[in-house]
């Protein structure tokens, strides 16, 4: 099936009508879309059928046309492509200048970035250079059609309340996403769409910055955002030893270990498996909290798992709140006898 591209709104009068469709920006890295870009065409597909526009994705990059077919299969009725041997490495200096001319030439009305790493980086300059407004790290998205304004809500004031942040005399209305908060569409093969190629019109001799080499990170790690069973402790394990306790569930039941910020502070493991709002958010098919009280900051980042087994001794506890299962106790009476369980099992 051929992706019909909706038509252009018409009879629009606002001030704003010269500007039409959502658009998502496609990061790729070795050759494949990064997760976040999936999933935001997802999200994309959602707004844009509210106000009857169309989703375009837009990537940048070198030798990078087949993936234009599966940002189709993914809810893109449009890809916007700037190919060129200039933009084969990430750049913030090519990338924002193919960015912002593609959006001086196509206006679009909204568009959303993956919070990866070039994600963050080009949104913001984009921002800069277009003179719009930015909302970073949103955790979920709406639209008000009638308005044509776009609803990116995000945790603020230390994760207390929900931000609700609209963008209403710029355009486009942008927004920077956490991967796994929203979910990518399921696969239509087969499904195609309208390529749109433009050109950077850059020189090498032009550009101010070089890549001169690319470290990849060595860390044998599982990404704890594509973990199917996270075991998280807090700092009621109270100390290193006790924190122990999570690898050893862990290492039984073959899940990823993560932690709440208080553990990770004390030192007991790395930053990298924070969960939380300044940590990763997570959607693990399971999730324990062992010895986590539940605060707000905490729970943004792993309230979307599909089953939460919460661990404490305070049945007041807010984690009970979330979890599909509360246990009631003592950690350390309860998790050894749940590994005892599991190796039975
Ligand atoms: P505590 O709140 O101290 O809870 C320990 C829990 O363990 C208690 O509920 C207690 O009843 C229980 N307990 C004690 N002993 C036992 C036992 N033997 N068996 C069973 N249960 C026991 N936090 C994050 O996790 N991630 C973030 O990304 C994050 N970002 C933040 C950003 C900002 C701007 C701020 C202000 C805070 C942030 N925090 C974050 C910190 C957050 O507010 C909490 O302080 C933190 O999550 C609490 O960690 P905890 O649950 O490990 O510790």
């Amino acid at each position: 099936p051929v992706a019909e591209a909706k038509p252009a709104a018409q009879g629009r009068t606002d001030k704003f009508a010269d500007h039409e469709g959502v658009w998502v920006y496609i990061d790729h890295m070795d050759g494949e879309i990064v997760g976040v870009s999936l999933e935001l065409l997802g999200a994309g597909r959602r707004l844009a059928d509210k106000m009857n526009a169309p989703l375009a994705g837009f990537m940048l990059g070198h030798n990078v046309e087949s993936l234009a077919k599966t940002c189709f299969e993914y809810g893109a009725d449009i890809v916007y492509m700037i190919d060129d041997p200039l933009l084969t490495d990430y750049r913030s200096e090519t990338y924002m200048k193919g960015t912002v001319d593609l959006c001086n030439k196509y206006k679009p009305e909204m568009i959303l970035y993956g919070a990866t790493p070039n994600g963050k980086d080009l949104s913001s300059a984009v921002a800069t250079e277009l003179a719009t407004g930015l909302t970073a790290d949103c955790t979920m998205l709406d639209v008000n059609a009638e308005q044509r304004l776009l609803e990116a809500s995000r945790p603020a004031f230390g994760g207390n309340i929900m931000a609700t942040i609209l963008c209403k005399n710029h355009r486009p209305q942008m927004a920077t996403v956490r991967s796994k908060v929203m979910k990518a569409l399921e696969r239509q093969v087969g499904r195609t769409g309208q390529i749109i190629h433009e050109t950077l019109g850059m020189h090498e001799k032009d550009l101010q910055t070089r890549v001169l080499e690319i470290v990849r990170e060595t860390s044998q790690r599982v990404k704890l955002d594509e973990a199917h069973i996270i075991v998280a402790g807090g700092k009621g394990l109270g100390d290193a030893k006790g924190f122990q306790l999570c690898y050893d569930l862990a290492e039984v039941i073959n899940a990823s270990v993560g932690a709440t910020r208080d553990a990770v502070e004390a030192g007991w493991i790395d930053h990298h498996y924070q969960i939380g709002q300044t940590g990763v958010t997570v959607t693990p098919k399971i999730y324990f909290a062992i010895a986590i009280s539940g605060a707000v900051q905490h729970i943004v980042g792993m309230q979307n798992s599909e089953f939460i087994i919460a661990i404490n001794k305070d049945p007041n506890a807010a984690i009970h709140n979330v979890a599909t299962y509360s246990i009631v106790g003592d950690a350390f009476e309860v998790v050894p006898k749940l590994i005892e369980a599991f190796k039975k099992a």
